[in-house]
Order: structure tokens, then sequence, then C-alpha cells
């Protein structure tokens, strides 16, 4: 450990597991003039007291993925460091005390395929013959992974920084970062208590401390710290007799976890009433200090724990742990670079950095020396929040949620409320006048259908069909027979302009730009051929242009960007939030529209992919024909403060044709019916233009553009795995996305996005399968909720496959 230069090319602030890995990692890709600086010792924020257990799986199977790599790295720097990671593979068993619980394992059990993890539903029996001190009352069945287990915490991280250390790396210890200043060359000035170290790159791995570090730099990162509580037993009799470690187990319903440790049992607890601590980071002189305990506001689930596992009665407790850990509203990291701070990078966030510290240090590796984290990563991308959520209150709210519904089912209709209402759009009170209910994209209340003349009308969660289904089916059919309207808030739009906007969306987008007056689809490509976005380009101006594209992606769009835009000559304004509108499509969408407006909107005058500025009733709007339902259709847009105007008069003039109000999951089943993919499901960074079916858009031959030559390298290449449109002999639950696809037993594919087709009613689904089986198709099944359904490829979409509807 010796003492510092000026100047590193990274520095790392933190010494904790994730800042260690990211410090090997940073070290494996040949970056060696690195530093990290601990502020005490190796392990001093909440590593040295964690539980340390770990599992691949993830809700998000990219997570799921990159938990699978830490676990096996776990070998790999045991040996190169020569330093014990105290591996215990153990695997382990969630349980299921509830019929509910018990059909969501198996759907679990299924997604488990999808990643190839190699997990088996077992039965109640065969559970407490492998784990003795269970009390078996009420367990309906179980889910066995065997990749689950624990390590030592001080071990594993000396084995990262060990690694690091003989790779070249150099680690400071008692040396606390004091403040960060950027310098003109976009570097970093690093003040320590050591003194001033100059940097290429800051990476923040300060943990418990990473809301205080950001602020540093001026950022406001949404994490925060919360009380989690453990306790350690004496020896339990029947555990202290086996030959072998007693796997795992997860008590879901129970909210409770249990592995063992030496002769006894290390019981853990995701308590419904859960406290913050130290909302802001922990304070500067923070030693390795336990949090008293709290048995009192954890005893509800205490309780249930030493029910399920009464020998623990008799072994006594030894010793309790509360600690703290940073939580985010989605319980998921903050990795990445941060727009508008070149070269400030999150390593933070982390809940679970004994499943995620590999992998968080690999992305963040790959991302600084690439330019690319190299796989999909935006469950984790920091780039996932906005400003909002570093709020408070929003960020202690939405993260208390997370926590206290760590083990709840989460079901995909399922809107949950903490932070909301957060923004409403100016129509959302007359919305929710006429039944609206909503959901939450990136804190926007966005309708998802109107339950309309049913006020007291409350969905049920459920992995089947919801009593909202009814509703939806009604919104579908006006959409397809007269028309539907459409809140638009889910859109982002930004405004490009000036003399060298042509030349630069040019380069940055893989389409041709249209003429004045019209717009095209346009996949945006990264330099490895591999897609950043599927965006909308209009030209309304020689020099003015809309981009369009999804509206929770504002913050990863405007990060890329702005790394590529010039010194001089184009700007870029976010109209997300500033301009507002509906998408009213349907076969009357044109009388609507001609009710509302003296201009001539016949085909000839605004023709599939035409766009004016037009009155429409009060507001002067742009109006652009296009829409995602398959329909004719119309885009109207109005600077924000008339949204509600425009509702007023589009609904007035619209109800009369038979027109409804609809909502996002209308949306999705209109859209599948078309087989029209989306960003996050169809579309992510990980899929290349040919196997999206993206590719149709792109014009190879109009010369450079980003990713150009990669993407058409990839096209050669043919691709291995194809987005297909499904139809499923479903009965009464639809396929919600990563489910496995079967050709008899060989796996072949994984769902990307389903729903019922109301309108030709027929359960669908979008998917990547295997190019052989889309060359020559065969009988296929799809597991939905656990159970295998005969499936078909579709060659076409099932309703107007031709399109002659939407140029109608
Ligand atoms: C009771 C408990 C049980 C847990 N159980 C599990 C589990 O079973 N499985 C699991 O995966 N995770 C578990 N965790 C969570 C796990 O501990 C965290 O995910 C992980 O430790 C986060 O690591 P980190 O490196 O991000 O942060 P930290 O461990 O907090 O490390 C941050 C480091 O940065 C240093 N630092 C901060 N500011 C500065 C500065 N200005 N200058 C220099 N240095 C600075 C700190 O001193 C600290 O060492 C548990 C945590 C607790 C408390």
């Amino acid at each position: 450990m010796s003492s510092p230069k000026e100047h590193y090319r990274v520095v790392v602030i933190g010494g904790g597991i994730v800042g260690a890995s990211v410090l090997y990692h940073l070290t494996l890709r040949g970056w060696t003039d690195v530093l990290l600086i601990e502020r005490a010792e190796l392990t001093a924020g909440s590593t040295w007291h964690a539980a340390a257990g770990f599992h691949a799986l993830n809700d998000d199977p990219n997570i799921a993925a990159l938990q699978a790599y830490t676990i096996k790295l776990y070998h790999e720097i045991e040996k190169e460091s020569g330093q014990s990671v105290g591996m215990h593979m153990t695997g382990g068993y969630s349980l299921a005390t509830t019929p509910a619980r018990w059909e969501w394992l198996q759907a679990e059990w299924a997604l488990h395929q999808t990643l190839g993890i190699d997990a088996r539903l077992v039965t109640p029996e065969a559970i407490v013959a492998d784990c003795p001190i269970i009390d078996p009352t009420g367990i309906l069945g179980g889910l066995f992974d065997p990749n689950e287990g624990h390590v030592d915490p001080h071990g594993t991280t000396h084995a990262y920084a060990g690694a690091a250390r003989k790779r070249g790396a150099h680690i400071v210890l008692r040396n606390r970062v004091l403040a960060l200043t950027t310098l003109p060359d976009g570097g970093w000035r690093v003040d320590t208590e050591q003194g001033p170290i100059k940097t290429e790159h800051v990476i923040n791995a300060a943990g418990l401390w990473a809301r205080r570090v950001g602020r540093m730099a001026g950022i406001d990162l949404p994490l925060t710290p919360m009380q989690h509580h453990y306790l350690i037993t004496g020896d339990v009799a029947s555990l202290a007799a086996r030959p072998r470690e007693m796997p795992a187990v997860t008590d879901l319903e129970g909210f409770t976890y249990l592995r063992q440790e030496r002769d006894g049992v290390l019981l853990g607890v995701y308590e419904r009433n859960p406290r913050h601590w130290k909302t802001e980071g922990a304070d500067w002189d923070y030693g390795m200090e336990l949090i008293p305990e709290d048995i009192d506001r954890i005893s509800p689930e205490l309780s249930v724990g030493l029910a399920r596992f009464p020998e623990l009665l008799e072994a006594g407790i030894r010793k309790w742990v509360n600690g703290a850990f940073t939580f985010t509203p989605d319980g998921n990291p903050l990795v990445g670079p941060i727009a508008g701070h070149r070269n400030f990078w999150a390593a933070c966030g982390c809940m679970a950095g004994f499943s995620q510290g590999g992998a968080i240090g690999l992305v963040l590796a790959n991302w600084i020396v690439d330019g690319d984290p190299g796989s999909e990563v935006f469950g984790i991308d920091v780039a996932r929040f906005g400003t909002f959520a570093g709020a408070d209150q929003y960020l202690r709210d939405t993260t208390a949620q997370f926590y206290s519904r760590r083990f709840v089912i989460a079901y995909p209709n399922e809107e949950l409320p903490a932070g909301r209402p957060l923004k409403v759009t100016p129509a959302y009170d007359a919305q929710r006048a006429v039944g609206a209910r909503f959901g939450v994209v990136w804190g926007m209340e966005t309708p998802q259908y109107f339950a309309i003349d049913q006020p007291d009308f409350l969905e049920q969660p459920s992995l089947r069909r919801s009593n909202a289904h009814d509703i939806v089916a009604a919104e579908v059919l006006a959409t397809r027979t007269a028309a539907g309207l459409l809140d638009t808030n889910v859109y982002a739009r930004y405004e490009v302009a000036g003399a060298g906007a042509e030349a630069w969306l040019d380069r940055l987008l893989a389409s041709r730009l249209p003429p004045e007056g019209r717009m095209r689809l346009a996949p945006m490509l990264a330099p490895s051929g591999k897609l950043m976005g599927d965006l909308t380009v209009t030209r309304l101006a020689p020099e003015r242009f809309w981009l369009t594209g999804s509206y929770y992606l504002q913050e990863f769009h405007q990060r890329w960007f702005r790394e590529l835009l010039p010194r001089s000559g184009v700007t870029i304004e976010n109209l997300s939030e500033s301009w507002l509108g509906f998408s009213l499509s349907g076969p009357r969408s044109r009388e609507i529209l001609a009710q509302l407006t003296r201009e001539d909107v016949t085909d000839a005058a605004l023709p599939f992919l035409g766009c004016r500025l037009m009155d429409v009733g009060l507001t002067r709007a742009v109006v652009a024909r296009l829409s995602l339902t398959g329909e004719l259709g119309y885009e109207i847009t109005v600077p924000a403060l008339q949204q509600r105007t425009l509702w007023e008069s589009l609904l007035k003039h619209g109800l009369p044709f038979g027109m409804r109000p609809i909502g996002m999951r209308a949306q999705d089943s209109l859209r599948l019916e078309k087989g029209y993919g989306v960003w996050s499901l169809e579309y992510a960074q990980s899929c290349t233009p040919v196997m999206s079916g993206l590719d149709r858009f792109i014009a190879y031959e109009k010369g450079n553009f980003i990713g150009r030559a990669a993407a058409l390298k990839a096209r050669e290449q043919g691709a291995e795995q194809q987005l297909v449109l499904l139809a499923i002999d479903a009965l009464d639950a639809d396929a919600t996305g990563f489910e496995p696809v079967w050709v008899g037993e060989r796996r072949v594919g994984f769902v990307t996005s389903g729903a019922y087709g109301h309108f030709v009613k027929q359960s669908l689904a979008l998917a990547y399968v295997d190019r052989n089986v889309v060359e020559s198709p065969t009988p296929l099944e799809v597991h939905v909720v656990g159970r295998r359904r005969p499936t078909r490829i579709l060659v076409e979409p099932p309703y107007d496959p031709r399109g002659l509807r939407l140029r109608g």
C-alpha cells in the first residue's frame, strides 16, 4: 500500500465489495493506472456485516445473467488472489405456503429455464428431508435453485482487492475523499485527506456514503440507506449432526430467509414496517458499528420465522445484527455514466453486493474502456431515473415500498402506490372523471384503461387475465371499429435544430431523413452495430426536426445525444414535458379530426407519415399521420398547457362517432395484433437490427452513420435468433415476458411480451426464437403461468397484414 501518485487514469472511491470489484475489472481490461481510495478499511461500509448470501435469480433476466456471472467469478478471484472467499454453495429453497405463491413459483421455475438456470420444483417432503429444521405446516411446495449460497464478505472483498493489486492497481486506506472538482481538460481533481489527486475518471462506489459523494459533484443520486436485521443462533442440534451444510431457505410468505452459520443458523427478516437510516448517507465518522436492534418492530415477521423453524427457540440467539445498506426506488443498483457530468461514473445503490458486485465491475469496466457496457443493462443503468427520483420524500416512499415488498408477489397488472401521483398532465383530472385508472411511467401518471361508468371498479392483481379484461376488450373494439383516444404522454420528444442539424442527425440515425412535412421510423445504433433506440424522426422545417421515443428513456437518450453533439450548429431541446398530446386512431379518426379543423385532412393532403402544423379546435397542433394501433391515425401534439383543452374537444367530437378513450393495456393488445415491437421488450441494447427486424428501416446505402459497419457485418452473418409473432392456445392467462419457448424438450427461445388480441380473439406474444425454427416451422409450446401451451409462429400479423388500414 504505497503512497498515491499525483495522477491516475481512474480513481475509485470506496473499498466495499463493489469498489473492489470495479477496481479488479479495470485491471482485467488492462487499465492498471487505477487507484482505489478508502475512507477507513476495506469493507468498512455495509460490506463487513452483510449476510453475504447470493443467488442468480432476478425478475429481469438480463440482471439474472449478470448475477450468474458474479457467482461464477468467485472461484476465479480466489485462485488469482490466493485469498479464500469462503464459498458455501449450498443451493436454496423458496417456499410456497399459499396457492397463489405456489402458482407463482411454478411460473418462476419456467423463467429459470429461459435463463438456463437448472432449478427444480420440489415437494414439501423433499424440502423437509433436506432441511430438517423446517416445520412443514402449510407448505405446498418449493423451488430449489442450486446456484444459491453464501461467501465470507471480508475474504471476498480482499480477494478482489488482492487480485487487482497483483495486476497493478493501487489502494490507499484511511484517506477520505473530501471534494471533487471538474478540470478544464474534462478530468477531475479529487481532494483527499492526504492531498489532491488528478484523474481522468471518477467512480462513485461509496456505498452508504454514495449520496454524499454524488453531491460533491453536484449529482443527486436516488439511493438511501435502510436498516436490516438478521440474527445468529447458537448451535442447532439437528444441524450439528448433519454431514453437510443445509441449503438456504427463503420463506416468502414469512418474509424471512435463513441459512446455516456454523452449527447454528442466520435468520434475516424483510419486515413490512421498514426504517430508513441516515437518508442523506452515513456520517463521515461512522465506524464499523451496529445499529441497536429494534426487535418490537420486526417481531411480526420474526415470530413467523420462529414458528417455521421451531428448533431455533431452543438454540437461543447468539448475536443480533442490525446494519444498513442502500436501496433505490426499484431495488436495483445505479451503474454507468452520469449524463452531463463527463467521466463521472456511478457504481452504487447496490443492495445485493454479493449477487451483483462482480457484474457491476464487469459492466462498468466495459463501459469505461469500450464506451459500451457490453450487454443489455438498462435495468441497472443510472439513466433509468430522472432527477425527480432524488427528492427525499419520493425516495423514502419508493424505497420503503420496495423493501416491504421484497418477498411479495409482483403481479404484471399491478400498479403500486408509492411516490404517486408525482407528475400529472393537465388532462389528468378530466381523465379520472371518465374512469381512467393510471399506471406510472418515469413518475408520470399514464392511463391504463378507462372504467367508464364504473366508479367503484377495482382491479384484482393476478397472474391470469384480470377483471379489467372486458374493459380493455371494449377499448380495442372501439379502436378497430370507430376510434380510440390514447394519451401520448408516454413519449419523449426532442427538437433538434440548427444549420448542422441535418448532417448531425444523418450520422446519428440509421434511417434516411425525411423531407419537410414527413416522418420516418429511425433506428439509432451504437458503434457496436446494436440498437441504441427506435426513434421516429419528423422534419418540421428544413433545419428543424422532432425526435420521438419512449418517455422513460429521456436521460438515456440525452446522455447519448450529449456525447455526440458538436460544439456549435446544432441545438437539442427536450420537449417531453412541455408538449403533450393524444393519438387518435381508428377508421373514423379522419372524420373526427375533420370536425375540429378547417384544414384538408384527406389522404392526398395529409398522407401516411405526413406531418403538418394545423389548428385543432382551439389549439395550434403538430399533427402527424401515424399510429401504433395499426389503424388510420393521427398523433396530435400541443403545448402542454393546451393539452386539457385538446382532450375536451377530441372527446366531445369523438364520442358521437363511437370513439372511446383508451389506455396502454388496449394499446398493447392492438400492437400485438399487428406484431409491432417496443423498446425494452422487443428492442434493446443487446439486439442487432437484423435479429429484431428493424433493419428494414435502415438505409445502409445512405453512407456513413454510427454503427453502420458493425450492423452490416451482423447482417451478413445473419442472426442466430429472430423476432417472431406467436399465437398461443392459452386458456385464461397470457404470456407476459421471458417465458421459455419449446420444441419438444429443446428450449428454442423466449417471449419478449404477450397480450390477448381482443379483436382477433387470440392470445399473442412476440418472442426471439432460433433461426432454424423460423426457417422450418414446427409446433411449439410456450409456458404460460407455469403450464405449457401449444403455440405456432404466425407468418404474418393476424390483423390487416398488408397494412391497408394504416394507410387508409
Ligand atoms: C445486515 C446486512 C445484511 C446483508 N445481507 C446481504 C446478503 O445476504 N447478500 C447480499 O448480496 N448483500 C447483503 N447486504 C448488502 C451488502 O452489504 C451491500 O450490497 C454491499 O456491501 C454494498 O457494497 P458497496 O461496496 O456498494 O458499499 P459499502 O460496503 O458501503 O462500501 C462503501 C465504501 O466506501 C467508503 N467511502 C465512502 N465514502 C468515502 C469517501 N468520501 N472517501 C473514501 N472512501 C469512502 C466507505 O468507507 C466504504 O468502505 C447486507 C447488508 C447488511 C448491512
